[in-house]
């Protein structure tokens, strides 16, 4: 039976369809998420039925307070609800940080039944730590389409100048208004979008390393995004325009990626080496002071970047390998430390070594997955092939005025060439760029980077 989306009277989000069989656990969706018109008068009885509770501590910073935040208040107070407002305000934009969660926590007294997060990603994530911490559930208000984080269970925040990642919790209750969505300037939109086209490049990398590893890979996970992140390329149109179905078809594509990790308690459909680059030019910069473009939008240039290496190896000859040769240039154990250091720094490069244990191979190791390659390369050509051209990809975001560009995100050249190299390093996930390496071919698909575009 295919995945379908639909909803009820009350808009409130259900998914059928996502009996599976595949070896990956499964749990149930147990959140309600509601997308639809004229919501946040409704958000008291979704409380309600959710039993949550009436004294609450609503979270907001400026603009969101005057975006939706406001009329929040005013339909919890009216239908009865105890509400403190932390309202967090800033001269720019507000951060994740230390202080901010701070503030969040000083707001919070023995009374508070729940949290509610008015924003989007900064604004939730700093709840949803206090949320986790304090053991009080949360809702989640969005206020735009900006990035997939709000069905997330992590929380990306800032401490002590540092990018962290914290294991957090899932809103009980997402509530997604079309009409505030549609107030976000259209550069958070493109962002959205961004974070989404990247799903294509996770998707293939998790059939990878189905045929190389053997990795259990869901197929309604891959269908799940497989369909949202198709529906957002055929609607782009909308979606710029700010229409309701436009701002329906991102905003279930983000929530929807959400769903997927909390179904499997993965980000593998919706993570690979695109967010791992991304991420890893959002830490140095945030390490240099500097500020890092948004989230999404860098994951969407990450992914035009890619994107080539991808239609390159599936043109690839690899029976020409010369295993011999991959086996005198492998790189020793020490150097490889000694790289991961520079890449990442002593403490960053140590964590992420003794995260990934796995992650030095023996030569056994690496010559049964370059003969897995060379024996399945047909399937691994199926994957690409099933990949959307790239300039269909470039068009979507040029609709949308996206960054196109590293250079447009202000990543500095040696940043770039680092990231390149380094993000598959990142963790354990099998990537393209992971298997190219084990060809012995990383160096020279890199050697004139990034490929101009045509
Ligand atoms: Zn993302
Ligand atoms: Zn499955």
């Amino acid at each position: 039976m295919p995945v379908k989306v639909s909803y009820d009277q009350d808009c409130k989000m259900t998914i059928t369809g996502v009996d599976c069989a595949c070896g990956c656990e499964h749990h149930a969706i147990d959140k309600d998420i509601y997308i639809g018109k004229d919501l946040l008068p409704r958000i008291p009885e979704y409380i309600r039925k959710r039993g949550l509770g009436a004294n609450c501590v609503l979270v907001a910073d400026d603009n969101t307070w005057r975006v939706a935040g406001e009329r929040v208040e005013k339909a919890l107070v009216e239908a009865g609800f105890t509400v403190v407002n932390c309202v967090i305000h800033r001269e720019g934009d507000m951060l994740p940080d230390d202080l901010s969660c701070g503030e969040v926590l000083l707001s919070i007294t023995r009374e508070t039944e729940f949290l509610i997060a008015v924003g989007s990603g900064t604004v939730t994530d700093t709840t949803r730590i206090n949320a986790e911490r304090t053991g009080l559930p949360f809702v989640s208000v969005g206020t735009a389409p900006s990035m997939d984080g709000y069905a997330s269970a992590v929380a990306p925040l800032l401490h002590r100048g540092l990018k962290i990642q914290r294991p957090a919790v899932c809103p009980e209750i997402i509530v997604c208004d079309l009409d505030v969505l549609a107030t976000a300037p259209l550069c958070m939109i493109a962002s959205g979008v961004g974070d989404v086209l990247g799903k294509y490049i996770a998707k293939a990398d998790w059939q990878l390393g189905e045929i190389i590893n053997g990795e259990s890979c869901c197929p309604v996970c891959v269908e799940m995004v497989t369909n949202a992140v198709n529906a957002l390329v055929d609607n782009v149109d909308e979606i710029a325009a700010k229409t309701e179905k436009g701002m329906r078809v991102l905003i279930e594509a983000l929530l929807l990626a959400g769903v997927t990790i909390m179904t499997t308690d993965n980000t593998r459909a919706v993570a690979s080496i695109e967010h791992n680059i991304a991420q890893y030019w959002e830490m140095i910069l945030v390490q240099q002071g500097q500020e890092p473009p948004m989230h999404g939008a860098s994951v969407g240039v990450s992914t035009l970047l890619v994107w080539p290496m991808f239609e390159r190896f599936a043109k690839e000859d690899l029976s020409k390998l010369d295993l011999e040769d991959i086996r005198a240039r492998r790189i020793s154990r020490e150097k490889r430390e000694r790289w991961m250091h520079h890449a990442y720094g002593d403490e960053g490069g140590n964590q992420i070594m003794r995260e990934n244990p796995g992650d030095f191979l023996t030569w056994e190791e690496q010559e049964r997955r370059i003969r897995t390659a060379q024996e399945r390369f047909g399937d691994i050509q199926a994957v690409i092939a099933a990949m959307p051209p790239l300039t269909k990809i470039r068009e979507t975001m040029l609709k949308l005025h996206a960054e196109m560009t590293p250079e447009e995100e202000h990543i500095p050249e040696d940043l770039l060439r680092r990231s390149m190299h380094c993000g598959k390093d990142y963790r354990t996930r099998y990537t393209l760029f992971k298997l190219i390496d084990e060809c012995g071919l990383l160096e020279e698909y890199l050697a004139d980077y990034p490929y101009p575009f045509a």
